[in-house]
């Protein structure tokens, strides 16, 4: 029989009736013949909660445990999903990331998937089960402890098991009904696309676009894995949603594809640090050990043998990094004057492979965000990429306009 993997999102089993909804269109899937891996995320906002009362329990807390609360909301999706399904009469049972058993890393709470062993499942199907749901987000490391995938680890779930299981297509039902230039709810001109490119869906969730957790669209590229993003909420044909694809399947496209944000930025800068050979490699490195994932950097103009060094991170990242390069400057090694944090900061950027071979795209950013008075603070650039950071307050207004100036509801 071919494989399908299908994978419903928080909002898509937000309720018992929504499970209902998505079991019936597994059935659908099940009536053509396939044997279908169902994977489930945990009702919407679960996983807030969790993450919440860890937090509140232990501000400081043990890694493993936090992963063994916030993986508990999947456990019960894929139970009530295979319970529906029975109740559908269609055989089904339910698996957590431990009885696969999904093997990974054991960096707790962002942990990566080292191997899916088929046997167990494949067996049953050869028994005559129709349906494996499977609780998304969560693993087993070496050490026999429940790890995490990051969140929004579930997409990450479903791509690693459609290519284990060589799966016909990874489709994903979430609450949009597709992949569009910029995230619709912040901007009523986005579209949605038919297609998008690996390298672009990959930037854009890299930068933000939450649709696809970055590590499944890296897994989908590597393994060739045929990957849909589609709505739980509307009927569906074999042609909805957006297809993430290899560039060459894609025939025309517009030199942006789309505009990502990320809104829980924080930008720091150590004020006067001596501009000598090994300071950068410091200030990053006690960064690196205290876990701080900077992203941006700029290092000013140097001055009478001083400099500012200014980097972004997460927002919830920024204590952390404050405290690691505070230790640092009391051991005399940096002596930086002042660390100082602005953490009312988003990031936005324009993406698209036509980048490579057409310029001014950069040029054309900055001067729609300047007609908008608004003011840049850090710029970085890749490839197919431009990120600017820019005050939190303009975040969305930034959006719209740069999805205007490229015209992005233009196909
Ligand atoms: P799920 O719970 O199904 O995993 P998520 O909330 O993680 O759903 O992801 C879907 C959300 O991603 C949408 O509701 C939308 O607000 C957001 N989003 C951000 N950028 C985009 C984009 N470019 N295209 C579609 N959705 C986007
Ligand atoms: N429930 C997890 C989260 O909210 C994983 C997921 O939904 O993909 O991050
Ligand atoms: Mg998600």
């Amino acid at each position: 029989m071919p494989t399908l993997v299908m994978k419903f999102g928080g909002t898509s089993v937000a309720n018992l009736d929504r499970i209902r909804r998505a079991a019936k269109r597994v059935g659908v899937e099940v009536a053509k013949g396939y044997d279908v891996i169902v994977i489930v995320s945990a009702m919407s906002g679960k996983t807030n909660e969790l993450v919440g009362w860890v937090n509140e329990t232990s501000p400081l807390h043990d890694a493993r445990e936090y992963d063994s609360v916030v993986s508990s909301g999947e456990n019960v999706t894929a139970g009530l999903m295979a319970l529906t399904l029975q109740e559908m009469g269609v055989p089904a049972r339910s698996w957590q990331g431990w009885q696969v058993p999904l093997m990974t890393t054991s960096a707790h709470s962002q942990a990566r998937i080292e191997e899916i062993p088929t046997e167990n499942i494949n067996t049953k199907f050869k028994e005559g089960m129709k349906v494996a749901v499977v609780a998304g987000f969560q693993g087993i490391s070496p050490e026999g402890r429940i790890t995490t995938l990051g969140r929004g680890g579930s997409d990450t779930t479903a791509v690693a098991f459609a290519a284990a299981f060589d799966a016909e297509r990874c489709d994903i039902y979430t609450d949009v009904d597709g992949v569009y230039t910029t995230d619709p709810r912040i901007c009523d001109k986005a579209r949605k696309l038919d297609k998008i490119a690996f390298e672009e869906m990959l930037e854009l969730a890299s930068l933000g676009a939450k649709v696809l957790q970055t590590r499944s669209v890296e897994l989908a590229m590597r393994y060739k894995v045929k990957l849909r993003v589609l709505s739980s909420f509307e009927e569906q044909s074999d042609e909805a949603g957006t297809l993430v694809c290899d560039e060459e399947e894609i025939m025309e496209s517009n030199v942006v594809a789309g505009v990502a944000y990320s809104r829980d930025e924080a930008k720091l800068t150590a004020v006067s640090v001596a501009d000598r050979p090994g300071i950068a490699a410091t200030i990053f490195g006690c960064l690196t050990d205290a876990v701080v994932n900077v992203d941006m950097i700029v290092q000013n103009i140097s001055d009478d043998g001083r400099t500012d060094m200014t980097f972004s991170c997460p927002t919830d990242q920024v204590a952390r990094a404050e405290k690691a390069l505070g230790d640092y400057k009391d051991s005399g090694e940096l002596n930086f004057s002042e660390v100082i944090a602005d953490t009312e900061v988003a990031k936005v950027s324009v993406v698209g492979i036509g980048m490579r071979s057409q310029s001014g795209v950069a040029a054309k950013m900055f001067k729609v965000l300047s007609d908008e008075g608004i003011n840049i603070k850090v710029i970085t650039t890749s490839e197919i990429k431009i990120s600017v950071l820019i005050e939190r307050k303009y975040m969305e207004l930034a959006v719209q306009a740069l999805h205007d100036a490229f015209e992005l509801e233009k196909a």
